[in-house]
């Protein structure tokens, strides 16, 4: 289930030029926590659901293991359409969609909002900086009318190529999920 007004035939930027779908974000609009990803990928596109490919396996092992899931949870991105092959969303991109992720936590008003990556955590709450030294680190912020504890993880995908980098996601899920 989404949550908020997404237009799934919005044509307010280029990326609509190229996507097969929009994909709005996923799960309970009553949870108190939000994970915010980057853009959807290719599986993503194909499926029109966020976090669905290897990174998105990443992640639920993650969430399960700190206890919860995702008919649980809301998941969603900062852009809503893939960005062709991949590449980061441009801040036009990302200022173009942020109401319809605006729409989503103004009807979900969490307590806390997880960003999955720093192209999240910069795009939202300006966080600048390396992940390495980011991740795992938590602030007070206002967004879309709430004022939310914002919690810093890596993207699951970065555990795709470290496998070393695992247990500092995980850590860093379990300490957003506990902090509900
Ligand atoms: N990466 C993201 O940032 N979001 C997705 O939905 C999938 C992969």
């Amino acid at each position: 289930m989404s949550c908020g007004r997404i237009n799934l035939n919005c044509r307010k930027c280029r990326l609509s030029e190229s996507r097969t779908r929009v994909v709005p974000g996923t799960g309970s609009c009553h949870s108190k926590i939000v994970f915010i990803g980057e853009a959807p990928g290719r599986d993503e596109d194909a499926k029109g659901e966020p976090f669905v490919g290897r990174a998105g396996k990443i992640l639920d092992s993650a969430l399960e293991k700190a206890g919860t899931g995702r008919p649980r949870v809301y998941i969603s991105n900062v852009v809503k359409c893939r960005p062709p092959s991949n590449r980061r969303p441009k801040r036009n991109e990302i200022d173009t969609c942020r109401g319809y992720l605006e729409s989503e936590l103004a009807e979900i008003r969490p307590a806390v909002i997880c960003v999955l990556g720093l192209t999240a955590a910069k795009a939202l709450f300006d966080k600048r900086g390396r992940m390495s030294e980011l991740i795992g680190s938590s602030f007070e912020a206002r967004i879309a009318g709430c004022v939310v504890n914002v919690f810093v993880s890596y993207h699951p995908a970065a555990c795709l190529y470290r496998r070393d980098k695992l247990k500092d996601f995980e850590k860093a899920i379990e300490k957003a999920v506990s902090a509900v």
